[in-house]
């Protein structure tokens, strides 16, 4: 990895962001971090190098203990918010570095000061407020399990693969072209970061918080977004995305039609995601199945990644297979043959057992006369044509 740094002057200020060239691959993300939904049964995170999903439990990369998501989103935020106005900037160091008091507030940790970005600027007390005004369990940095819900709300409000093609599945130069585009266009017209306040006694205006519709009284904070109107403000708590109701990681919303949204969830008010890489699809054509969109060369068989454009495939908890792999994995035991039942095969299925829709397998066990389209007698596991069958 290579640290370039790009000039860039903004509002007559010149600044410096730092990219880093030719990121660490993408399937060595916390190679090896613990699944904090499945435990033990997951050796660790061992990234799908397009699926972002867990090659060993198969769950997401956000579901494991992500160590380095910081470093991931560093430059992914920086520009975020360096494209909001260099006033903005202060925000992306820590701001309670020189408030001693704060060092001491209990949800702040030591390791605060060293991280990127915390919250807003706001004085020490406003932010001492804001933090208790927030539930503990999601206050940043508040011991592990606030961090664990900050790295998780990062990958998954503002994921790396919806800003930087380097993380995503080989983009042609079109589809990088379209993502700049899209990421610009954005930027310009939807992104921002809320802004922390005190209703202070003198405040006269009435505040009513957009989402619960309750009054804030002096001495309550609020945030307030100035993409929808300076008049508009939110409990802290509820400062949340209108999709997923999650609050937004360092107050960073976009917005939308009187409506604030995280990364992810703007973004599929008008790109469609790929349902096999997570990734936004910027290409014209796609393939729509199973209710869902994928990318033409990501519509591959779930287990083997055969691609399945034009193939027969069998679909298993939402997600395809290519008819060798669903044999292999699912298919049906016989119970009168006791071989697998292809899974375009026709097959006859009566409370557990299964057969094949044959003469020769779904009969009667004593007698073998066929029972397809006949009434039988089900008993042990075991087919019977009559009660005299039965007895013998
Ligand atoms: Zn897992
Ligand atoms: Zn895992
Ligand atoms: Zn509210
Ligand atoms: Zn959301
Ligand atoms: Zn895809
Ligand atoms: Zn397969
Ligand atoms: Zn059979
Ligand atoms: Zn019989």
């Amino acid at each position: 990895m290579a640290l370039i740094s790009e000039r860039r002057v903004i509002g007559g200020n010149e600044l410096i962001v730092q990219k880093t060239v030719g990121h660490k691959l993408a399937h060595e993300r916390d190679q090896g971090a613990a699944c904090l939904k499945c435990g033990p049964a997951c050796e660790g995170l061992d990234l799908h190098f397009w699926r972002k999903i867990c090659r060993n439990c198969n769950c997401k990369l956000e579901d494991h203990d992500l160590k380095n998501e910081e470093e991931t989103h560093q430059n992914i935020v920086a520009v975020l918010l360096a494209d909001r106005g260099i006033s903005k900037l202060g925000k992306l160091e820590i701001n309670v570095k020189h408030e001693d008091h704060l060092e001491n507030h209990p949800l702040i940790k030591k390791n605060v000061q060293k991280n990127f970005i915390q919250v807003p600027k706001a004085s020490a007390s406003v932010l001492s407020k804001f933090l208790d005004a927030i539930p503990k369990d999601k206050a940043a940095h508040h011991g592990e399990v606030g961090e664990q819900y900050r790295s998780k709300q990062l990958a998954n409000q503002l994921p790396a693969h919806d800003f930087d093609p380097s993380f995503c599945d080989n983009l042609t130069d079109a589809e990088k072209d379209k993502m700049k585009a899209f990421n610009e266009e954005r930027n310009e017209n939807a992104t921002g970061q809320g802004e922390i306040k005190e209703k202070t006694p003198k405040v006269v205006t009435q505040w009513v918080c957009e989402r619960c519709k309750l009054h804030l009284h002096a001495g309550e904070i609020a945030i307030f977004a100035e993409r929808a109107g300076e008049d508009k403000c939110w409990h802290p708590k509820c400062f949340v995305c209108a999709t997923c109701s999650e609050m937004l990681v360092d107050l960073i919303y976009f917005y939308k039609d009187n409506a604030i949204y995280c990364g992810r969830h703007h973004a599929e008010l008008t790109r469609v995601r790929c349902a096999a890489c997570d990734e936004l699809i910027f290409t014209k054509e796609y393939t729509q199945a199973e209710d869902r969109n994928w990318h033409l060369k990501h519509f591959c068989c779930f287990s083997c990644d055969k691609e399945l454009g034009g193939q027969k495939y069998v679909a298993r908890e939402e997600k395809p297979y290519c008819m060798d792999c669903y044999d292999k994995l699912f298919a049906k035991v016989c119970a009168g043959c006791n071989k697998k039942i292809p899974a375009d095969g026709k097959r006859i299925s009566y409370k557990e057992a299964h057969w094949h829709a044959s003469e020769n397998c779904f009969k009667c066990i004593t007698c073998s006369k066929s029972m397809l389209g006949e009434q039988f007698i089900y008993k042990d596991n075991k087919v019977f044509c009559s009660a005299q069958c039965i007895k013998k």
